[in-house]
């Protein structure tokens, strides 16, 4: 928590449920991502976290962004950005979206099938199109595999066709999964992906892009490695593939960039045993997965808790959130450990809560009011 967040916490005492983003260490994200990677464009991922303020601080730093939605392309040029700095990411695009976006100057697309390749050619001539890749999501505590990206031998295809159809074929793009925590898997990325760019180079098509998306990890409950051997690996996969003939590279942050700037503050609503002699503690917070802690689904990202009893003796915890419906678990198996003293009326906080929290929360599912925001 930054020393930002725990005055306003302790000066204001907001109702709970809330998140809490510090803005300025969105940029200090920023800068130390771009330091670990100088040569990459930073495509911020808005669906991370789209607060105005969030991305007009990253509209200041020249950031561009990766928009999945024309609603998330609006927001971006609200918050000023130019629509040449925006890339419509998303390969499953309603026609009426795509449309308008290249009506209003959006001019970088992705495609993963043959069906959108049609639907950009139609409606958005000439854009410039860059195909998604399947890439192993191995690593990745939120992996992003199957429902996007194809395979080598039809991406080369549908590259092949994309000058026929009166597109720019721009490039080629993966996602090695959200939260990947080794470094490893941009390398096996980049070197499967990097082998089309040769082949598809000697076919004769001008491509000049490599967007190795997103993936840069967030510190939760445990270490992740630092940003500079991520940065390290990539630029050595991408040398040894490419030598000095680099192509533009792009990435796509999401996580890294907004996560541990926001701190949820919720409260304890009940803490109880299902019998007297069990010793697991069931703790229900006044947030859960319908609140905005959906990537809790599997336990899959395991957020770190502080409580105003830290360092008195704990004890095993269940912890839910507070609706009535029965998936409304967010940790049962992942060994979590609360202060035996924790009572109904505490205040506690989920750290590095500002990415895939804000718009994960249902609108009002069980009478519950969505997520109060604050941005500091
Ligand atoms: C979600 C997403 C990202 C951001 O991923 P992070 O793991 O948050 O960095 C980047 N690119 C695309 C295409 C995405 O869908």
């Amino acid at each position: 928590m930054t020393p930002k967040i725990a005055r306003f916490l302790t000066q204001y005492q907001p109702a709970t449920p809330c998140l809490v983003l510090d803005v300025d260490r969105v940029e200090e994200n920023f800068r130390t991502l771009r330091d670990a990677l100088p040569l990459a464009r930073i495509y911020y991922a808005v669906k991370a976290n789209p607060a105005h303020q969030v991305l007009e601080r990253l509209v200041g730093l020249s950031s561009h962004f990766d928009a999945a939605s024309i609603e998330e392309v609006d927001a971006c040029l609200d918050a000023g950005a130019l629509p040449e700095a925006i890339s419509f990411g998303n390969t499953i695009k309603k026609v009426s979206a795509i449309r308008r976006a290249h009506d209003v100057g959006v001019s970088m697309f992705a495609f993963d099938s043959r069906e959108e390749l049609e639907k950009l050619a139609r409606h958005a001539p000439g854009a410039r199109v860059y195909c998604r890749i399947l890439v192993e999501n191995e690593g990745a505590d939120w992996p992003l595999s199957r429902k996007f990206g194809t395979t080598i031998e039809s991406a080369r295809e549908l590259m092949l066709q994309a000058g026929d159809l009166g597109l720019d074929p721009y490039g080629l793009s993966f996602h090695v999964g959200s939260q990947q925590t080794t470094t490893r898997a941009y390398e096996i990325a980049i070197g499967k992906v990097a082998m089309l760019f040769t082949d598809l180079t000697e076919a004769g098509i001008n491509l000049r892009m490599m967007n190795l998306g997103g993936g840069f990890p967030t510190r939760y409950r445990d270490d992740v490695p630092e940003i500079d051997q991520f940065g390290n690996a990539i630029m050595t996969a991408m040398t040894e593939h490419f030598g000095n003939n680099l192509p533009d590279m792009v990435i796509e942050p999401g996580r890294f960039i907004v996560g541990d700037a926001g701190v949820v503050q919720a409260e304890v609503v009940l803490a109880s045993r299902r019998d007297k002699n069990d010793p697991v503690r069931w703790v229900y917070l006044d947030i859960g997965r319908f609140g905005g802690l959906a990537e809790t689904e599997g336990e899959s990202i395991k957020y770190r808790i502080t409580t105003p009893h830290d360092g008195t003796a704990m004890g095993p915890v269940a912890i839910a959130g507070p609706t009535c419906d029965g998936a409304d678990i967010m940790y049962e198996k992942s060994n979590y450990r609360l202060p035996l003293a924790l009572t109904s009326g505490d205040r506690v906080e989920l750290l590095s809560t500002g990415a895939y929290v804000s718009t994960y929360c249902s609108t009002k599912f069980n009478g519950f009011a969505p997520l109060a925001e604050y941005y500091l």
